[in-house]
Parts: structure tokens; sequence; C-alpha cells
């Protein structure tokens, strides 16, 4: 039931990667001349992490979390998802590869308003015609605390429930990475710390590997590690750093844009 036997032996062996960026790169031809987004990053995070992406505006975010996620793809370098090489994938086979192996939440929760929350939780795996386990389907919705509230409609739910709502839906095909990008964005702070303390939960206790994009270093707090972007490449990485050490560090990436 639990998926976390993959983050626990790492001491012993080499799991494969929850994700793997190699000297990835993204250009935006412009007609003012081409934009390095991503200027070769490289990378790797282990099943089970946490990690908050932060960056100035124009640092290349948004950019990673599309090109990390198979959302688009790179201008050259290779991603991997849970061991797959996107290289080369038309955007079809990318569709079908992110409904099976990623789950993503947004700061809008993007539930369909006429559907039930059980039924927007397995929403994805009706998209990808799989049969839902329901034990598996059992300890997402009890982990999120939505198990009295199956029947609801999403406007009869606060901020903060329709956001464990989309986690759980993220959560329900057991995919190979979590991508959230400012998933706090629209919550008040005790709304918002609830769902930064799920995302704990999810990669603590189910072997999530999360991967959370912010401009909040209150939020970032939450994650394992901090990785910064500055122009396009890593600028730096932060484990168990403190609200304070990141903002700090944050002020003097300095702002591009
Ligand atoms: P962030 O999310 O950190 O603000 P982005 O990834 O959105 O950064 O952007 C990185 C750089 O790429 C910026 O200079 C931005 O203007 C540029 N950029 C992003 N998307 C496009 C696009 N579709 N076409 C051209 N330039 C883009
Ligand atoms: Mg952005």
């Amino acid at each position: 039931m639990m998926r976390s036997s993959r983050s626990h032996d790492s001491h012993t062996s080499s799991p494969t990667a929850a994700l793997e960026l190699i000297k990835t790169t993204k250009i935006y031809p412009s007609p003012g001349g081409d934009v390095h987004a991503l200027r070769g990053i490289s990378l790797r995070l282990e099943p089970g992490t946490f990690t908050a992406v932060m960056g100035p505006s124009g640092s290349g975010k948004s950019t990673f979390l599309h090109c990390a996620s198979g959302l688009d793809t790179p201008t050259s370098g290779q991603v991997m998802i849970g061991g797959h090489d996107l290289s080369g994938y038309s955007e079809r086979r990318l569709t079908l590869f992110r409904r099976e192996h990623v789950g993503f939440i947004f700061q809008a929760y993007n539930l369909i308003p006429t559907l039930t929350v059980q039924d927007n939780i397995t929403l994805p795996l009706r998209l990808s015609g799989k049969p839902v386990d329901h034990q598996w389907a059992q300890e997402v919705i009890g982990q999120v605390g939505m198990a009295d509230l199956l029947q609801r409609r999403p406007s009869e739910l606060s901020g903060g429930q329709q956001q464990r709502v989309a986690i759980a839906r993220a959560l329900i095909g057991r995919p190979d990475l979590l991508m959230a990008d400012e998933p706090t964005g629209a919550l008040d702070l005790t709304t918002g710390t609830q769902v930064l303390e799920l995302l704990t939960i999810v990669t603590s206790r189910m072997g999530q590997t999360v991967v959370m994009v912010t401009h909040d270093a209150r939020a970032a707090a939450y994650a394992d590690e901090v990785l910064f972007l500055a122009d396009g490449q890593v600028g730096g990485r932060l484990s168990g750093a403190s609200v304070e050490t990141i903002a700090t560090r944050m002020t003097h990436l300095g702002d591009k844009s």
C-alpha cells in the first residue's frame, strides 16, 4: 500500500532518480534575439524528497517546471522522470506520459465544478482508462482529509479544501513526480500552512517526490531542499534551511527583470 520502499533503501542501492536533468537548456527564439531561459541545468532528485524551486522573476522557474514535467521540451539536454528519458517524445506521447507519471497542482485548483469530490479525485484514472485501486484511493483521500466530503461539489468547499482535492487528484495515479506551482498562492496563511504540511506528509509517509515552485521563503522552508535558479542556472542549493536563511539567499540572487 505504501510506496516508500524506493526511498528507504538509498544507502544500499542507487534507486532510479525521480527526476534527472542533464545539461538541460531551453532557448526561446525571439525577434529581439534568442532568450536563454535554461542554460544547462543538471540535477538529480531522489524519490521521496520535497524540493522547493526559488528564483527572481525571469530566472527560469516556469520554464524549469514545464521542461522538468514534460509539459514542454528542452532545446538540448535530457530530462528523465522515474528513469524514463523523454528525449524525442512526440506531443501525444508526452501527454500520455504526463497522465501516468506526473501529478500537477497549481495556484488555481482547476477542479471540474459539475463533478463530486470523489469523481474529481479519480478523474485522471478515468482519462487514462485505469481501474481505481480502492485501497490506494482510500489512503490518498484519508491523507488529504476528504473522507467525509466525497459527495460535495467544489463550490461547496473552501479554498484549502479544494486544493486538498487537487492534491489527491494529483496523487491518485501514484506519479513519479508531483509538480506544484505556487500551490499556496491563493490561500490565506493558515490554510496555506495546512497545504504545505500536507505536502511534507505525502513526501514522508507516501514516499512521494514533490517539486514546488514558490516565491515565498516561508513556503520553501517546508521543503527538504531549496534549489535557487538565477539567470537560467542553478545558483545554489540549501538543505534544511530556515525561513531567514532562505530569504537572505534570495535577496542576494538579485532581480533580473
Ligand atoms: P520565471 O518563471 O522565473 O519568472 P520564466 O521561465 O517564465 O521565468 O522565464 C525565463 C526567461 O524566458 C525570461 O527571460 C522570460 O522572458 C523568457 N520566456 C519565458 N517564456 C517565453 C516564451 N514563451 N517566449 C519567449 N521568451 C520566454
Ligand atoms: Mg514564472
